[in-house]
């Protein structure tokens, strides 16, 4: 007899054989019609799958209101996609067809190149497998009866994988619905049927077998599907958005990167105008660093590389690095990976005494990272960036107040650039890996003070996940949500016990007791790199920076040519006041100017006319509220200047009204 305890802890007991989806029916008609996949003891199993027939089991029913339902049902609309692509073209080889964060592809090989043009005719095709309500069939046979299978459906990969990445498997399963038999190890929802109508193909892209680049290529096709229509129209419609603000393309469009295969693939160029947000950030970050007691200093861009060795960021990291520059004598050179082993021989220039600390070193500094050549784009994915960083060198008492304060300065910078909606996930070691430097006791002290001071800090959203530590100790990641919903990870501040230790690079302070002892260094950097940050800034506010923030805050526009004379003379007093202004003196009409600077995202306009002159006044339009009416110019002045001052953020909540005025005012012309 088998037991099965629910949830609700309720117990139910069966004499005959079962599965999931036969408890589900006897606990009624609904239920059994709404179950979708089941988990049994915490594993997840196919609703039809026998349950064992005796002793107990807890049996959870996931129905669509459960995520990992939502992920099956993808997996199985991947395998009902691959189905579509074998009845539609000749000598399809499959390869994989994972699910993603939101939706799911599978690789294909075939002699054929697919294009959005094809994407109809294969949604067609999916549209009748789903309709006929195919089940899904699970199939498990030995390994030399799977590879035969394989070889007689003429699937080389599948056998190339089961020989070599399904090694260790003495059984294997397989899926079918209808005429179509994938390698699986499953979970499957129970028929086709239960895909419904809202999926859709996405893109498609080049892809390698199993990511190497020296084997086959293949075509990887990107779709996603929901439960709900609603809710794939709402995925859809953030995809268009995401589009609208991609960085890549706003960046060109507004002037303010650009990446030249003459330099090379990763390495950014900033234009003028993104110089000016740059610069305008880093002023910021500097007048914080001021006031919160930190020096600032300068490294070189390289360093020898026996300092890596100590620091271990050499060989471990190696791989990301570009390879070291080698002269004859045998001395060899490394981009710097990491500023922190220039701070510590900052820090070690002369003895340290405990009234010296905290020691608080803070430099843009710029380091290099090979990232491979598909992983580059745009700001965010690049071999050179600038960090934001500073190295703290401090006694194990100051730890706590020194990492609130980090902390605290990261909480500052993000919610001045409108970026209030983040969590603060803590980085730990995973004990069973070995890629970790120094003890275990050294480790669990640093996690348990750093997990101590974010209790206090009352910080939101905070997670613990083993295995996102540094290897030379654990931090605190700030993940950002954009306002169209996407995850970022920014500003990080991290604790290290381990650099500063004997083992690496034995520094020491002389304490109140007149010993040696050995400090504890923090990393934190609140925006990260200056490169992906604006990358992201650039799509959080699709461009449409906030005053303070933008490369032209105000554009001088003349109602006639008449009155071009003051308008000058209003654009050299705005430039005297410190703000960032350009004038529109053409003899165009007023509405096409209006209209320029609107798409320009210029933050205002000043628009002069003969009268204007007499009253020395301007018409202060606004490119997101409009028309404010006539102001002395000294009143405009000290209004566009206490905006500055405030560092508001105003796109960002008025963004939905702003997205659609754009595009009105785009039919509109
Ligand atoms: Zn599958
Ligand atoms: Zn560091």
């Amino acid at each position: 007899m088998l037991t099965v305890v629910l949830p609700d802890g309720s117990h139910k007991q069966f004499d005959q054989p079962v599965s999931a989806y036969d408890v589900a029916a006897s606990i009624g008609a609904g239920l059994a019609k709404a179950a979708i996949v089941a988990e049994v003891d915490g594993k997840q199993v196919d609703l039809r799958s026998p349950l064992p027939s005796e002793g107990e089991v807890n049996l959870r029913l996931l129905t669509k209101k459960d995520p990992e339902a939502l992920a099956v049902m993808r997996h199985s609309c991947a395998h009902v996609m691959a189905q579509a692509v074998m009845r539609l073209y000749e000598s399809v080889q499959l390869a994989f067809g994972p699910t993603t964060a939101s939706g799911f592809y599978y690789d294909f090989a075939l002699p054929q190149g697919l294009s959005e043009a094809d994407f109809p005719r294969i949604e067609a095709e999916m549209q009748k497998i789903i309709k006929a309500d195919e089940k899904f069939e699970r199939l498990d046979m030995p390994r030399e009866e799977a590879i035969g299978l394989c070889q007689e459906m003429g699937q080389a990969f599948k056998v190339e994988h089961i020989e070599t990445g399904l090694a260790d498997q003495s059984s294997l399963s397989f899926y079918r619905q209808g005429e179509f038999v994938d390698l699986c190890r499953g979970r499957h929802i129970p028929s086709t049927g239960y895909i419904g109508p809202a999926f859709k193909l996405l893109s498609v892209a080049g892809a390698y077998w199993k990511g190497d680049s020296e084997r086959d290529q293949l075509q990887r096709l990107y779709a996603t599907a929901f439960f709900d229509k609603k809710e794939l129209d709402a995925h859809l419609q953030q995809l268009e958005e995401a589009k609208r603000r991609d960085h890549r393309v706003l960046g060109k469009q507004l002037e303010l990167f650009t990446i030249s295969q003459t330099v090379g693939s990763g390495l950014i160029l900033w234009l003028p105008k993104g110089a000016i947000i740059r610069q305008t950030l880093e002023d910021y970050i500097k007048g914080e660093l001021r006031k919160r007691g930190y020096d600032a200093v300068y490294t070189p861009n390289v360093g020898r590389v026996e300092l890596y060795e100590i620091s271990g960021h050499f060989p471990y990291y190696s791989d990301s690095q570009f390879p070291p520059i080698e002269f004859e004598d045998g001395e060899r050179y490394l981009l710097k990976p990491m500023n922190c082993p220039h701070h510590i021989m900052i820090y070690q220039s002369k003895p340290r005494s405990y009234r010296d600390l905290p020691v608080r070193l803070a430099e843009f500094g710029t380091v290099y990272r090979f990232e491979q050549s598909g992983e580059l784009s745009g700001m965010t994915r690049v071999r050179g960036f600038t960090q934001d960083d500073a190295h703290i060198f401090c006694t194990e008492e100051q730890v706590a107040d020194e990492f609130r304060a980090c902390l605290e300065m990261t909480q500052t910078v993000l919610s001045s650039l409108g970026m209030n909606d983040y969590r603060v996930r803590l980085g730990f070691r995973d004990p069973k890996s070995d890629k970790y430097v120094g003890s275990s006791e050294t480790w669990d002290r640093a996690e348990a003070a750093l997990k101590a001071v974010c209790e206090s800090m009352d910080l939101p959203d905070m997670s613990i996940e083993p295995g996102e530590a540094a290897f030379y100790g654990p931090k605190a990641d700030f993940v950002v949500t954009d306002c169209i919903g996407r995850e970022w990870q920014l500003g990080t501040v991290q604790l290290d016990y381990n650099l500063p230790s004997k083992e690496r690079f034995g520094l020491e302070y002389i304490g109140a007791d007149n010993h040696p002892h050995q400090p504890v260094m923090i990393h934190r950097a609140p925006l990260g790199s200056m490169e992906r940050f604006v990358g992201v800034l650039i799509e959080h506010f699709a461009g449409a920076f906030p005053l303070w923030l933008a490369p032209e805050q105000v554009r001088v526009l003349t109602v006639s040519e008449k009155s071009e004379e003051y308008g000058r003379e209003v654009q050299q007093k705005l430039a005297d006041a410190g703000l960032r202004v350009t004038g529109d003196f053409r003899g165009a009409k007023l509405g096409a100017k209006v209209r320029d600077a609107q798409v320009g995202l210029i933050p205002y306009m000043f628009v002069v006319g003969e009268k204007d002159r007499d009253a020395g006044a301007v018409a202060v339009r606004d490119r997101l509220e409009g028309d404010l009416g006539t102001m002395p110019l000294e009143g405009a002045i000290a209004k566009l200047q206490a905006e500055i001052a405030s560092k508001t953020v105003r796109q960002v909540a008025a963004r939905q009204a702003a997205v659609v005025a754009d595009r009105e005012s785009q039919h509109e012309y």
